[in-house]
């Protein structure tokens, strides 16, 4: 076991959730646990990833981080890396981890272990699994030497119990590169909605919604479960939600600890996406829906008799 260096993604001083995940698994993984914070102005918020394993958090603050750039970021983390040495460096494979990650990893020659669902020391190696062909198969991989640059898909691993301890900060001076790709905009979404690849639990429609106005029903479900609402392709291409709730091969991947799926019928496409998530439980009025093959409760039944049924009884029992 060796020194293990997260790279911590935040925004607006708000850590996401599975920058947690990736701190409890670099604590079972390592004996020495650090953590990069990158910023506009990190302070001593970044103290606080001590309570979930972080022990020493450095930090890089610069105008130049205040929004995600590819070539300001990989500068950043190529400096950790090279002054940390660390054998095995831990992010999660969300957008920004996806496009970050081979940067640095291609940049200091590190083997790469993408999107993975487990990851394990084996001996002296580096071993995980990954989600491949569409979520049909499970593949055992392992890393032929360190330090290696691993990215947990989100919700592969719990968020550790935190604990009442705070990490050691350490700024870190890193000559940023002053050209390349700049950020011009960045378009919010709406306030108050849960990203599907932060929640525990998800309420996804599809085209069995029939319109787009009956992702209320959804939308009222998902409040009573505290859940985040995806949707198939179907439903984000027939203009009914955004494209960013939804689930799938192009789409987001998700874990959570509780699937539901409405009026969706289960092509591989969508399974790819949500294969994972711990529970499923699928709505739909076909009894052959692929999707039954794959979930773990299913209720045959007309969507809009089900789902308002569900909700209120949900709403009775949270009081
Ligand atoms: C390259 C490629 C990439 C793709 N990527 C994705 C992806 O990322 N994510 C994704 O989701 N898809 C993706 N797709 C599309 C995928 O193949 C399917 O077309 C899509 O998932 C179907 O969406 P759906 O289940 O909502 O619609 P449908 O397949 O039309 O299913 C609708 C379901 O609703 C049920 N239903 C209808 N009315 C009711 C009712 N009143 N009550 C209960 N149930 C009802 C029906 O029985 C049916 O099972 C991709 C396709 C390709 C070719």
């Amino acid at each position: 076991m060796g020194r293990v260096l997260v790279f911590a993604e935040q925004r607006d001083g708000s850590f996401r959730k599975s920058t947690y995940e990736a701190l409890g698994r670099a604590a079972d993984l390592g004996d020495e646990v650090h953590a990069l914070v990158c910023g506009a102005d990190v302070a001593d918020w970044a103290a606080d990833l001590g309570r979930y394993g972080a022990q020493v958090v450095h930090t890089v603050s610069d105008p130049a981080l205040a929004q995600y750039a590819s070539g300001a970021y990989a500068a950043a983390l190529d400096r950790a890396i090279e002054a940390l040495q660390p054998e095995l460096v831990l992010m999660i494979a969300t957008a920004m981890g996806k496009d970050l990650a081979p940067r640095v990893a291609a940049r200091r020659k590190m083997a790469m272990l993408s999107n993975c669902i487990t990851l394990d020391l084996e001996g002296e190696a580096y071993q995980a699994t990954k989600s491949m062909y569409g979520g049909k198969v499970f593949a055992k991989v392992h890393a032929t030497r360190k330090p290696v640059l691993a990215t947990l898909r989100p919700s592969a691993y719990p968020v550790p119990q935190p604990q009442e301890s705070a990490a050691e900060v350490k700024p870190l001076e890193v000559d940023l590169p002053s050209d390349g790709a700049r950020v011009i905009e960045v378009a919010q979404k709406a306030e108050g909605q849960i990203d599907v690849q932060e929640a525990e639990v998800i309420v996804s429609g599809g085209r069995g919604l029939k319109e787009p106005a009956n992702f209320d029903l959804l939308q009222e479900l998902a409040g009573a479960l505290q859940a985040a609402v995806g949707a198939s392709r179907a439903a984000v291409d027939a203009g009914w939600i955004d494209h960013a709730h939804q689930v799938g091969q192009t789409g987001k991947t998700v874990s959570p600890k509780l699937y539901v799926a409405v009026g969706i019928s289960g092509a591989i496409q969508h399974l790819a996406g949500m294969r994972t998530s711990k529970c499923i439980l699928a709505i739909n009025k076909d009894p052959d829906a692929p999707i039954f093959n794959l979930a773990d409760y299913g209720i045959v039944g007309d969507l809009f008799k089900v789902v308002p049924v569900l909700t209120r009884e949900l709403q009775k029992l949270s009081g």
